[in-house]
């Protein structure tokens, strides 16, 4: 198969050289072949890139100032670009990530336009100015202004979907960014990059520089970024936070996770397999939401543990851009490495239900099988830490309040989940679950409301209007009382 090469970066809004020579080769975590290469960002496209951002955003008569209405229909082309690279958006990421093609179709292709246009109404249909009649006299006029030059880094777990939990809303705001990729997912990056040319959007309101950590630091330390929009591990979100904190420079972090679902006991997990599958072992378990601790009662845990053996055992593992593979490999020889040493770690912690090892007859990727552990305690290190794989741990609880302990009793707060056939006893069940979303029988990322984490799964929202608040500013206007 031919390669896909880059050999130039989209900065303000034009494709330049790169300031060095280097690339980044991406290697197909299926075939374990290189797929393409683009350039790797150096500090001085970071430069550049920032500059043009700075020019676009302070530019009087510019980006910022525009009626929400005039943003909204360039954002409404840049969807309508994006919607016709759909099929190759989801097809690259499939590629490069490893993520089940049916599943990046929605996540990869779906979500982004839909983002821009949730985002475009939003900022349409709030006033631009609110009056508010002051108590003291006088008038205030109260606008939210755009927050600035916004400097956005996403991990290659969702690239595309991420990107645009960042990007919609900072763009309907009146915002320029930096966007900077991972490594393992830059051809969908660069795909967006030519949607975004196509559209129309004004120079240097949208700037793409892929490279790694090093680059990343540097952007969000950059004199002239005004905010940082940060998705990835919880180690590097507190990197940046202390720099941020340094700096007084506002960010959002959205980090990882090790979220529970609590099977009540009269749940029908074999009626809700999908959505069960769908809250549990998503995108070969690499999504920071994910319920990767179950929490069965006692009561009914033999059968409930089956319940999830049968399903994990049963999920076609292959080629993530076959449609029938539910199960694609991890992103990196690198990641598999690390899900199996706390694969190891399981094997000493509980009992292994199913999986464990890598799939019989698949010679080539990074191909892990998904794996249930049963009879693990909340304490042990595959309870508590975040494994980013396809491994699940069961946790035996004895009532309703030792579940919502078990749930609460970890360091992470993002993600949930409660199974139960009473919607109404679930749902109060999922109101004592200390964390920053939970489904019930089902989990989803609903554009309308806001996801995100307490504790160390992070600080701030993304989506819903709170998703737009991250992008903005409020400014007052005094008006003298009349004379
Ligand atoms: P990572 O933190 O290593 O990398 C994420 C991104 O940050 C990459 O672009 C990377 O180059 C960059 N980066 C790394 N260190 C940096 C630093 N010190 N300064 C600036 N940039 C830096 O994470 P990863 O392993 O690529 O991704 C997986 C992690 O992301 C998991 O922990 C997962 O839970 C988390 N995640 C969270 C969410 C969420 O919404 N909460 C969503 C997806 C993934």
């Amino acid at each position: 198969m031919p390669t896909l090469d880059y050999r130039q970066l989209y900065i303000g809004g034009q494709w330049r050289d790169p300031a060095q020579s280097e690339t980044i080769d991406v290697q197909s975590p299926t075939t374990e072949e290189i797929i393409g290469s683009v350039p790797r960002g150096g500090r001085g496209d970071i430069d550049a890139a920032v500059a043009a951002a700075r020019v676009a955003f302070d530019d009087p008569d510019g980006w910022a100032t525009w009626h929400p209405k005039q943003r909204a229909d360039v954002l409404e082309k840049f969807a309508a670009e994006l919607e016709a690279r759909g099929a190759e958006t989801a097809a690259r990421v499939s590629m490069q990530n490893g993520m089940p093609i049916w599943l990046a179709q929605q996540f990869e292709a779906g979500f982004p336009p839909l983002l821009l246009r949730y985002y475009s109404d939003l900022m349409n249909s709030a006033p631009v100015e609110e009056e508010r009649q002051g108590m003291l006299g006088g008038v205030s006029l109260v606008s939210r202004q755009p927050v600035g030059v916004v400097g956005a880094i996403v991990p290659w777990n969702v690239p595309q979907g991420i990107s645009f939990l960042k990007l919609a809303p900072a763009l309907a705001a009146g915002c320029t960014v930096v966007l900077k990729p991972a490594e393992e997912t830059v051809l969908d990056a660069f795909l967006m990059a030519e949607a975004a040319a196509a559209a129309g959007l004004p120079p240097g309101v949208l700037n793409v520089v892929p490279g790694g950590r090093d680059i990343g630091a540097y952007l969000v330390e950059h004199p002239d970024i005004d905010k940082v929009s940060f998705t990835g591990s919880t180690a590097a979100g507190r990197a940046i936070a202390e720099t941020c904190g340094r700096l007084l420079r506002p960010v959002t972090l959205e980090l990882g996770g090790k979220s529970a679902a609590i099977v009540l006991d009269d749940a029908d997990i074999a009626g809700s397999i999908e959505s069960f599958f769908g809250a549990t072992l998503l995108n070969n378990g690499q999504i920071c939401w994910l319920n990767t601790r179950v929490l069965a009662p006692r009561s009914r845990y033999t059968e409930i543990v089956d319940t999830i053996t049968g399903l994990a055992s049963a999920l076609t593992i292959g080629d993530p851009l076959d449609p029938e593979t539910k199960i694609g490999p991890l992103v990196s020889s690198r990641q598999r490495e690390r899900v199996e040493g706390y694969i190891a770690k399981g094997k000493q912690e509980g009992r292994l239900t199913t999986g464990g090892s890598r799939p019989s007859g698949q010679d080539r990727g990074w191909f892990v099988e998904p794996t249930v552990f049963a009879d693990v305690d909340n304490n042990a290190v595959i309870s508590r830490e975040e494994i980013f794989g396809p491994v699940l741990s069961v946790i035996p609880y004895a009532d309703e309040s030792e579940a919502i302990a078990i749930a609460n009793d970890s360091n992470y707060g993002l993600g949930g989940s409660v199974w139960s056939s009473d919607t109404e006893r679930a749902a109060g069940v999922a109101r004592k679950v200390r964390s920053g979303t939970v489904g019930v029988n089902h989990y989803v990322n609903e554009p309308v409301a806001p996801f995100g984490g307490i504790k160390e799964s992070g600080m701030g929202r993304e989506l819903g209007p709170e998703g737009l608040d991250a992008f903005q500013v409020y400014k007052t206007i005094y008006l003298p009382p009349a004379q």
